[in-house]
């Protein structure tokens, strides 16, 4: 054997179909703490544990009996003083010097079989942390999922409470505060658009009377009567609002006065033919129709001036504060 072979970097042997080892370089005999007359002539399974022999001879000698190689096999061998050498084992039948011999080279699989296990165990952590992460994804989406409900709940009670916060709670018409509002809003879009606004002061009349001759809840149930009459009678837009008492307001955006003129001798008239509970009621209305220089307060002032104008006049009636001797 040269001296490349002998040292080369695997180990190397040939066997007859035998098992009896014709030849061994001097690398495997390192790798297996060997003499070479430990080997050479004896069964090449003296170097292996018998569950090795039992694999050898179940798979390795039927394999390259019929393929003429095996690639590839992997095969642990047994030092002398007992410890397992695993190796990657390629061998090749063939004739050589007119016998037929099996030449075989080994590399060690220490290395390679502990970087696979590094390699395995990098994995399952991985596939550890991605489980955990996955994981904690789902909960942040549940999370994610009840905070937008609670924040939707939020918002619902938000908009309850906004309602009831502008809400008569007896005719469940707008309230003051919401009409107050409303009004500023309108008054400032005027201003910039010159769109129209007209304000009705609408109030019941005599209508201590009704309480004192029929009690205060009927005189409750005439309040709300009026109330859903006059918002049955309002168009998209309108505000109606009860002012106070037995006192409703109602904002026209884009009415002209005498428009509002017309609207509110419409309901002036529908109110003194439509009984509310079986009490008929007629009702006064004061208007005003919003100028350059009106405020709130002078808007305000002048459809209340109107509305006295109308009780002095002998009620059921409307006057716009344009047409009232006071202004
Ligand atoms: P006028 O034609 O001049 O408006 O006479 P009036 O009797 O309607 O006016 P007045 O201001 O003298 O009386 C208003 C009455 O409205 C007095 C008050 O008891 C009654 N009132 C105010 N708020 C309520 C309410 O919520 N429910 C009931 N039933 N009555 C109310
Ligand atoms: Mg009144
Ligand atoms: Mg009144």
């Amino acid at each position: 054997m040269d001296i490349q072979l002998e040292m080369a970097p695997c180990g190397y042997f040939s066997i007859l179909d035998t098992g009896i080892v014709q030849s061994v370089n001097q690398t495997l005999l390192d790798m297996l703490l060997l003499e070479r007359e430990a080997l050479v002539g004896r069964h090449i399974e003296t170097a292996m544990s018998v569950t090795n022999k039992l694999f050898f001879h179940t798979y390795f000698y039927p394999y390259i009996q019929i393929n003429g190689h095996v690639d590839e096999m992997y095969v642990s061998f047994r030092t002398s003083d007992n410890q397992e050498v695993p190796v990657l084992l390629n061998g090749v039948r063939q004739e050589r010097d007119g016998q037929v011999v099996i030449d075989c080279v080994v590399v060690i699989m220490r290395k390679r079989i502990e970087h696979e296990k590094d390699v395995l165990q990098t994995k399952e952590k991985l596939e550890q942390l991605y489980q955990a992460t996955s994981e904690a994804n789902k909960q942040l989406e549940r999370l994610h999922e009840e905070y937008e409900l609670k924040q939707q709940e939020l918002l619902r009670i938000n908009h309850e409470l906004e309602v009831k916060a502008t809400t008569d709670p007896l005719t469940g018409l707008r309230n003051r505060r919401y009409f107050q509002e409303s009004l500023q809003k309108l008054i400032a879009e005027y201003q910039e658009t010159r769109v129209p606004l007209s304000l009705l002061i609408i109030d019941i009349d005599h209508f201590k009377h009704i309480n004192d001759t029929y009690g205060h809840p009927v005189g409750d149930l005439v309040l709300s009567g009026l109330a859903r009459l006059l918002q049955r009678l309002s168009r998209e837009g309108d505000v109606v609002a009860r002012f106070g008492g037995e006192e409703f307001v109602a904002l026209l955006p884009g009415v002209e006065q005498d428009e509002a003129i017309v609207i509110a001798d419409n309901i002036c008239r529908t109110v003194s033919k439509t009984p509310m509970d079986n009490y008929q009621i007629t009702i006064s209305i004061g208007i005003s129709t919003v100028t350059d220089t009106d405020t709130e307060q002078t808007l305000l002032h002048q459809a209340d001036l109107a509305l006295y104008q109308s009780k002095a006049g002998g009620r059921n009636r409307v006057t716009h504060a344009a047409h009232s001797a006071a202004s």
